[in-house]
């Protein structure tokens, strides 16, 4: 099952025992890093997660909180010897950025980088969908947030999933080539020896909806997240402030706990998790507690527990 694991939960300043933006989904075969605030390699250690096994690691902007741990990180992952290639998702400039760093040369690690970087404006051409991965399990596309600088979310999801055959069923129908038996579970019609017509839907289930996770920071509320969080089961929003600093959410490019409520109900979500915490918030359950007078399936997003989606 798809599993969420929030590695950090506190907005730019660190307080109150939280860890800066970094979440690591698993899904199917594959370990995808969300972020990576400072000391995230730390974090994937304390949530059993071996950085080189790392598939694809997606920024959603460069700000510190949310990427300082990337040339620690890299560097890790190459002293580990890592060989495989790796995939990396971010804004245009990603490349030029790290190499800035001391002791940091993409030419030099002994792993290729494949950098998907997302263009300035937003996506334009395609109406704001940037395509960053796509096999046989998993699909991510990102979308523009609203932030200070670009700022891009991402939705994991399954990639198409077919439905279940009744094999016993099919064969009393008469299929007996197991090549047949394939092209019913892909959805394709066919004969049996005998002549007879078997549709694939006779004997297969329709396909499984898929499964989804958006994550949104940082963001004001947008078009980007809820479209990003559409039907989703599960959503990890940007709450950085209380009603209370509601202006200053606004000023600084961010949301209320209730503005993120307010995009997993537009975006017909099933669960919503808060996460980006202020230092100003001590306690996150007067959050939790706006978030749920709009939106009742809310929790705060707890560090280090596996949120699974079935
Ligand atoms: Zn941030
Ligand atoms: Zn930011």
């Amino acid at each position: 099952m798809p599993t969420v694991t929030v590695l950090g939960t506190s907005a730019a300043l660190p307080a109150h025992g939280r860890h800066l933006s970094a979440t690591l989904v698993q899904w199917g075969a594959r370990t995808v890093l969300l972020d990576c605030g400072e000391g995230t390699q730390f974090r994937l250690m304390d949530a059993g997660v071996s950085a080189a096994r790392l598939d694809l690691v997606c920024l959603t902007h460069w700000h510190g909180d949310h990427a300082f741990g990337l040339p620690g990180l890299l560097s890790t992952v190459a002293l580990q010897g890592r060989t495989a290639p790796l995939v990396l998702a971010g804004p245009d400039g990603l490349a030029e950025a790290l190499n800035a760093w001391p002791g940091i040369h993409l030419d030099g690690l002994p792993f290729s980088l494949d950098l998907r970087l997302w263009p300035h404006d937003g996506c334009r051409a395609t109406d704001g969908r940037f395509d960053v991965w796509k096999d046989e399990t998993l699909v991510v596309t990102a979308r523009p947030l609203d932030h200070r600088v670009p700022t891009m979310g991402y939705r994991l999801e399954d990639a198409p999933r077919p439905g279940n055959l009744d094999a016993d069923k099919a064969r009393a129908l008469g299929v007996t080539d197991f090549r047949d038996f394939r092209r019913l579970k892909a959805g394709h019609d066919v004969t049996t020896p005998e002549g007879k017509r078997v549709r694939s839907t006779d004997v297969v289930t329709p396909r499984p909806p898929p499964r989804a996770f958006a994550y949104a920071l940082d963001t004001a509320p947008c078009d980007g997240a809820r479209l990003l969080a559409r039907n989703a089961d599960l959503v990890l929003h940007d709450a950085t402030f209380s009603d209370e600093w509601t202006a200053r959410a606004a000023e600084t490019g961010h949301s209320t706990a209730r503005q993120a409520a307010e995009v997993a109900a537009a975006a017909g979500a099933k669960r919503l998790l808060l996460t980006h915490f202020s230092a100003r918030h001590e306690r996150s359950a007067p959050l939790v507690a706006e978030a749920r007078s709009v939106f009742l399936n809310t929790d705060a997003a707890e560090e280090l527990c596996p949120y699974v989606l079935d």
